[in-house]
């Protein structure tokens, strides 16, 4: 091991820690780095449909909402590629994610903390720091962060399955291209449900596409104002202090919040359908047949066919449908990771099975105080639903950067917040300041 010490190491390198590293990049008293096992930066490869857009403003970056003055921000990378003016000319509703990603992988190649192609495979607590094993050898590090995503989740009647005859959503781009199946199942009504049914339309050719969707219809994404409050570090700090029961179940109300479809999306697909109608009108399904409201309860496969069979809540009866190929456009779910094993029996699990984490991302573990593990894209019922976003990624680094200085070396002080969450039991409990100190 080296005998240096670092303040930080991190683990994987997507949008979450990428920006920690550039938030951190400005402050040079604090020693890190951060080891991604891929070669080189990539942004959810398998998802980078033609024509996919961002969910979110080019404000919320990597680092503007607190750190304005960043040279890694989206508008320092426009004027560095020289496309400041035609951005604004191209007038976008929702920029190309492909442009956002390549933003990202700019970042990525001007950070000196960053090293690609490093695998973190081991982690152990020592006396006062960790020590990190990763394919290029063993560092100590005072503090950790976890930011390696999530992964694919499949539902259970779908582990049986032949892999030829299923991939989940996260494969796309490099599954797509080679399908041939004449009857195709999209399972999911979210954003990537809709990109890959649109991509399958855009193939023109003569299979099937089945869209099923447990929802009772494709429901929009909700970005208007008063839901977009839910993605505000006040609303955040808010939802954070509320007991388990009361955020799991404002999660599960908040859905369409974070799990919608962009309503260009939908506006897109529903178009498509439109004109296939103009063209052929008497043709009763067009090639695709919708269907929200229904629940896969089985999947049984009979050579190289699968018949599901579904609950369509609309009527309340049972389907059957004979499918050849199988897309799952079901979402990802937190898993800890192998790395962190030697520490399992020391972290503290929510009722959902991931790590209880604090108001400054910090796990909660039988460890010193002062050797923290924050960990990313896992606090959703901790953080509530902006916290898998994008949209408090600037935000949650810096409060990440003042718990391991000690000291607010970022101004996070907030306005109140347009809406009056909590009870106020005397007007003077109505302060911004629900504060983000350590617990
Ligand atoms: C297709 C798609 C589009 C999205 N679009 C939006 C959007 O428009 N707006 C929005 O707000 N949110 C969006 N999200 C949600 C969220 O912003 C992204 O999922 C984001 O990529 C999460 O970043 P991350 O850094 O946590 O994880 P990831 O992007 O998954 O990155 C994790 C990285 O860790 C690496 N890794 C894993 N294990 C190790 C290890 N042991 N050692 C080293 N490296 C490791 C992986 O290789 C990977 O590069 C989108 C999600 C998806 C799936």
């Amino acid at each position: 091991m080296t005998s240096h010490v670092l303040d930080l190491a991190g683990a994987g390198i997507g949008p979450f820690n990428l920006s920690l590293a550039a938030q951190l990049d400005s402050v040079p008293q604090l020693s890190v780095r951060f080891f991604e096992r891929r070669p080189s930066f990539a942004w959810h490869p398998g998802m980078m449909l033609p024509g996919a857009e961002m969910q979110t403003s080019i404000l919320k970056d990597l680092v503007t909402a607190t750190n304005p003055t960043s040279r890694w921000s989206f508008l320092s990378y426009l004027v560095a590629h020289k496309r400041f003016y035609q951005f604004i000319n191209a007038e976008y509703e929702a920029v190309p994610r492909k442009e956002f990603a390549d933003y990202l992988g700019w970042v990525a190649s001007g950070l000196a903390s960053l090293r690609f192609g490093s695998r973190v495979r081991e982690i152990h607590a020592n006396d006062g720091f960790f020590s990190v094993t990763t394919d290029h050898g063993v560092i100590g590090a005072r503090n950790l962060s976890v930011g390696i995503g999530k992964v694919p989740a499949r539902p259970a009647w779908s582990e049986q399955l032949a892999k030829s005859m299923t991939f989940h959503s996260s494969e796309a781009a490099q599954r797509l291209g080679d399908v041939k199946a004449p009857r195709i199942a999209v399972i999911g009504g979210g954003q990537s449900g809709a990109e890959i049914v649109d991509a399958l339309l855009d193939r023109n050719s003569t299979s099937t596409i089945h869209w099923i969707s447990r929802r009772p219809n494709f429901e929009p994404l909700d970005a208007t104002p008063f839901t977009n409050e839910l993605f505000t570090p006040s609303y955040m700090e808010r939802f954070h202090g509320l007991p388990e029961e009361l955020r799991l179940t404002h999660t599960r109300r908040q859905v369409l919040a974070s799990d919608g479809v962009s309503a260009s999306t939908l506006k897109k697909l529903y178009r498509r359908l439109y004109e296939r109608k103009l063209e052929t009108p008497s043709a009763v399904d067009q090639g695709i047949s919708l269907r929200p409201f229904r629940n896969v309860i089985a999947a049984v496969q009979d050579g190289s066919e699968v018949t599901l069979t579904t609950r369509n809540g609309f009527d309340d009866s049972m389907e059957t449908l004979t499918i050849d190929l199988i897309v799952l456009a079901t979402g990802y779910r937190f898993v800890l990771p192998d790395f962190l094993h030697s520490l399992e029996n020391r972290i503290e699990l929510n009722s959902v099975g991931e790590p209880a984490l604090r108001s400054d991302f910090s796990l909660v573990w039988d460890g010193p105080d002062e050797n923290r593990i924050f960990v990313l894209n896992a606090g959703r019922h901790s953080h509530g639903i902006a916290e898998p976003q994008l949209s408090l990624t600037a935000w949650r680094s810096a409060v990440i950067a003042n718990s391991l200085l000690g000291h607010e070396h970022f101004d996070l002080g907030q306005l109140d917040p347009i809406i009056r969450w909590e009870t106020q039991t005397s007007p003077s409990n109505y302060s911004s300041s629900v504060g983000l100190a350590a617990e």
